[in-house]
């Protein structure tokens, strides 16, 4: 399909992306002859990102690239699969087990495509678990002047290759880790208190730990403790059991939800909080997510505590996960273990975006780095300063595309000198 982009929305329907032309090329070829011949590009994968990251602008082609043929090469010897970068989580998950093969671990849903999701440093939880990213092994990129470049792990370029924001170039093919399929079994417990809570003791506790709360009141309505089969027990003696299955937002109904109750299942069916078969979430939200140093855990969530009549006002639910330190340059993660604090807000740009800024404010102390697909308001001066290797990702897209073809307004407030 081809035509303007201007009633291209993103999944949240908070951003209508601008660029002049929207293409969706079915061949590789296709691909290259339109990125040479296109002053502006940027790529939309399946469009969970809620803010302007993926727009390239009134002036720029939005393209698609999940009409390509689609490739999902599973090498068991090497343990590793070649997917095309549109392909979506669920289709490759589903594809990777058939093979007695599994991905380390999944976002909260599956319905993200591999290239989106890697591009913004997406990640699930668990304190051994990087985001995404952290599986990566291979790139294969379409660069500014239309011709292919692959950046294996190894290549001094790597650790700025995955969590690009989409400013290098198109990601046509991804080469990913795996390792022996395995099950999981999903437990959730209810009533977890703020107060004396031992962060280290319940993020660790199982494979992926997640904490949610509406802040109405201080602590943790929910946990979500998704345990490997063939790791130990989960012993878990800081809450009670849920006596009947739950969504992570009051009041949605649990059917949209993977199977808890410790019922073990493959992994792809239960790492994800949503089944890939349903409306992930609400539907009707808008996201933000900062991440921090684990140690800072506690006193960040006491942080938040101190303004939470101000944020459950406009809040769904508050998501608290862990990820593991990641080399990648522009990783949310990079260089630090990090405590995740993740907010669904009502769809009310308005009414949230002060709240968000209050959240920031909050966290400050703690070098909050934004998720890069999320709602955020911290000056991009600042966030800069956050990131050390900035210099080396901003040489990087100097040397990949000269002309900043693949720059939007996004990434050139990100990138500015
Ligand atoms: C309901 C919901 C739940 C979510 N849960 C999680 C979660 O559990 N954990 C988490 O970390 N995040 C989560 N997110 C955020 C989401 O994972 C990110 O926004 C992610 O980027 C989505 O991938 P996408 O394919 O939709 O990316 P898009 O929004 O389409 O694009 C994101 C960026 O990737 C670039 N890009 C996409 N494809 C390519 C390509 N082939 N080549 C080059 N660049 C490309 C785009 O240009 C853009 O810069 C969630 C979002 C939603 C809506």
């Amino acid at each position: 399909m081809t035509g303007t982009a201007g009633t291209v929305t993103n999944w949240a329907r908070n951003i209508t992306y601008t660029a002049k032309e929207f293409h969706r090329p079915r061949s590789l070829d296709a691909l290259r002859t339109l990125v040479a011949e296109s002053p502006k590009v940027r790529v939309l994968g399946s469009g969970h990102s809620f803010n302007g990251i993926a727009d390239p602008g009134a002036d720029g082609v939005l393209l698609s690239i999940a009409d390509l043929p689609p490739v999902i090469d599973v090498d068991t010897g090497a343990r590793a699969v070649r997917v095309s970068g549109g392909v979506r989580y669920a289709e490759l998950a589903r594809t990777v087990h058939a093979h007695g093969l599994a991905l380390p671990n999944m976002a909260s849903l599956p319905h993200i495509s591999v290239a989106g999701s890697v591009a913004t440093g997406t990640h699930g939880s668990g304190v051994g678990n990087g985001p995404l990213a952290a599986a990566v092994r291979e790139v294969e990129l379409v660069t500014a002047d239309g011709s292919t470049v692959s950046i294996p792990r190894g290549d001094t370029r790597f650790d700025g290759a995955v969590t690009s924001l989409g400013a290098l170039g198109v990601v046509t093919v991804l080469t990913l880790d795996l390792e022996p399929s395995y099950e999981v079994e999903q437990y959730v417990f209810t009533e977890l208190p703020l107060s004396g809570l031992d962060f280290g003791a319940v993020a660790g506790a199982a494979h992926s730990v997640s904490l949610f709360t509406d802040w109405r009141e201080p602590g943790f309505r929910q946990v979500w403790v998704k345990r490997r089969s063939d790791q130990p027990p989960a012993d878990f003696p800081w809450a009670a059991p849920a006596t009947e299955a739950l969504h992570p937002v009051p009041g949605m109904p649990a059917g949209n939800c993977t199977e808890q109750f410790g019922v073990p299942g493959p992994w792809h069916e239960r790492l994800p909080h949503f089944r890939a078969e349903f409306t992930p979430s609400s539907g009707d939200e808008l996201q933000s997510e900062y991440l921090l140093p684990r140690s800072a855990a506690v006193d960040a969530l006491d942080a938040i505590d101190g303004i939470r009549q101000a944020v459950a006002g406009v809040l769904q639910t508050c998501e608290v996960r862990t990820v593991a330190a990641d080399p990648q340059w522009l990783s949310p993660a990079h260089g630090r273990d990090s405590v995740a604090l993740h907010f669904t807000w009502v769809e009310d740009t308005a009414a949230v975006l002060p709240v968000v800024r209050r959240v920031e404010e909050a966290l400050e102390a703690f070098d909050p780095r934004p998720h890069w697909g999320k709602v955020f308001t911290v000056p991009t001066a600042v966030l800069r300063r956050r990131y050390a290797r900035l210099a080396d990702f901003r040489g990087l897209a100097q040397d990949l595309d000269p002309t900043g073809k693949f720059t939007n307004a996004f990434v050139r407030d990100v990138l500015a000198d």
